[in-house]
């Protein structure tokens, strides 16, 4: 049996102002058979999960191709063309196959297709043709569309957030693939559209509201005759008519089924809609609350979700640092994406005083640069690999030459403040590792400030006292009451509090 995998897998934020260029893929991760076997067979990521179900499913595996990239802006027409080009070629030059495992995010926006994966879908189903089973796998943020359910024969999405099982997930999708190319299963998916959001801040899995969404989907995986059940739980950045939440459930053989089960799962969560806003405190209160904290408990970890750089951040807010300043913090350590910054240390070199200023350089979301002086501790090259399983399940980063530089108490920052500065703007805070190489600790810092919402909480909440959200402004922010939506569906629930939800209806 042999079973081709490959993926192009991005989170778009159609409000930063980076476009994603082919470069930016090759930059990050851009990779070509054996490749991807490097990469990923050790790994806990959608692919790795591919590997892992070769090895126990007894297929041979043909990897192919694996773009992916933080979320940054829309995806150029010249990154869609050569990289699904790409991956079509190989499709078609390195077949025949049995079957198709498609890795994509679920929430990817070119400048020519606002449902991206919903094209890349299609064009795989071209390429093999109606009889060769395809399944997908989507990161639980995806914005789910008709097109994508309608190209591909099973669905099956993260279930957890931070996203610790892409592996698990990417297993399951190798068995409903193994089982329909044997004639064991006949999967049928029914797609059921919320028209609501959920608030970012509500994303986290283990919290409610959203556990008990979860708790009703792993309900329905227990009914009889279904095989995968998942939520979407919708990118709110990225502003395209099909933003929002879904539920797919994928049964064997009987539609019916499939269709009641995610109407039951729409309906409960379109129940409790009222749980799934944004009351997320402000930078001030979320950094007074920090720095006010009993001591020697662990850092209070402070998420600045205005720039979550899984979200789409710009790495380099200064809104929370400007307001530590004013707060007199001490002992606060944060990164910051600064390329000249860096420069300015490496060419100053480790243990000089340097004054310069940092942050705030991409655009005009995310505050301004903030001028403080500091000696320059460590210099590395930002590379670091993660073991355990982080969210997404990357295990070899690259944020490019990077420094560690400590704060000296000036401009209304207190003692023992240091950032973390780098060149490559990377995913966000995800692993501890990204500190310990550059020789910070951060358990031994009263404020640590994370550029996320939910990635980071796996390396951090082992050794937070405790999370506080702070809703900062920015390209991410949890007030989506800030962004200009041109695109998005109305009516949509909070934006428009009487949007009405009918079942069985497709967002057009
Ligand atoms: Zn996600």
């Amino acid at each position: 049996m042999r079973i081709a995998c490959l993926g192009m897998m991005h989170e778009t934020n159609t409000f930063q102002s980076v476009p994603t260029t082919y470069e930016e893929f090759e930059n990050f991760e851009l990779l070509r058979g054996e490749e991807i076997t490097a990469q990923h067979s050790t790994a806990n990521s959608t692919m790795a999960g591919f590997f892992e179900g070769a090895g126990r499913f007894e297929f041979d595996l043909v990897p192919l191709v694996h773009a992916f990239t933080g979320p940054t802006g829309t995806v150029t027409k010249d990154a869609f063309d050569r990289i699904v080009g790409e991956m079509i070629d190989g499709l078609r030059n390195s077949g025949p196959f049995d079957g198709i495992l498609l890795g994509q995010h679920g929430a990817a926006v070119s400048e020519e297709y606002p449902d991206m994966d919903g094209e890349i879908a299609r064009r795989v189903r071209d390429a093999v043709g109606p009889d060769t089973p395809v399944v997908m796998c989507l990161d639980l943020h995806s914005n789910i569309t008709r097109v994508m359910i309608d190209n591909v024969d099973a669905t099956v999405v993260y279930r957890t957030n931070p996203h610790l099982d892409p592996k698990p997930r990417a297993v399951e999708a190798s068995e409903i693939l193994v089982k329909t190319i044997r004639g064991e299963a006949k999967p049928v998916q029914w797609i059921e559209q919320l028209p609501m959001v959920i608030n970012i801040s509500k994303q986290p899995t283990e919290l409610e509201p959203m556990k008990s969404v979860m708790d009703d989907v792993r309900t329905v995986i227990e009914r009889p005759g279904i095989l995968s059940a998942s939520c979407g739980q919708g990118y709110p950045y990225a502003d395209v008519i099909e933003m929002g939440v879904s539920f797919v459930v994928v049964a064997d053989g009987d539609v019916d089924a499939a269709r009641d089960a995610a109407e039951w799962l729409a309906s409960r969560t379109w129940a409790n809609r009222a749980l799934f806003g944004n009351d997320t405190p402000t930078p001030s209160e979320a950094l007074t609350a920090a720095i006010n904290a009993p001591v020697g408990e662990g850092p209070t970890v402070v998420m600045d979700m205005g720039d979550n750089v899984g979200g789409g951040g710009s790495a380099d807010s200064t809104h929370l640092l400007l307001e530590a300043q004013k707060q007199g913090a001490s002992e606060l350590l944060m990164s910051l994406f600064d390329p000249e910054a860096v420069q300015r240390c490496v060419t100053a070199g480790p243990g000089v005083e340097i004054t310069l200023k940092v942050g705030g350089k991409t655009d005009d979301m995310h505050g301004d640069p903030i001028e403080v002086t500091g000696h320059v501790r460590a210099i590395t090259d930002g590379k670091y690999e993660e073991p355990t399983p982080t969210h997404g399940g990357i295990r070899f980063f690259d944020y490019g030459p990077t420094v560690a530089l400590d704060i000296s108490p000036t401009n209304g920052l207190g003692e023992g403040n240091t950032l973390l500065l780098h060149t490559k703007r990377g995913v966000g805070n995800m692993s501890r590792q990204q500190m310990y190489s550059a020789g910070i600790f951060p358990e031994r810092y009263r404020v640590v400030i994370a550029k996320g919402v939910v990635s980071p909480r796996a390396a951090y909440e082992p050794i937070a006292r405790e999370i506080i959200l702070a809703d900062t402004p920015g390209v991410a922010s949890a007030d989506l009451d800030s962004f200009n939506f041109t695109q998005r569906r109305k009516s949509l629930y909070p934006f428009e509090e009487d949007a009405k939800y009918t079942p069985g209806e497709i967002t057009r």
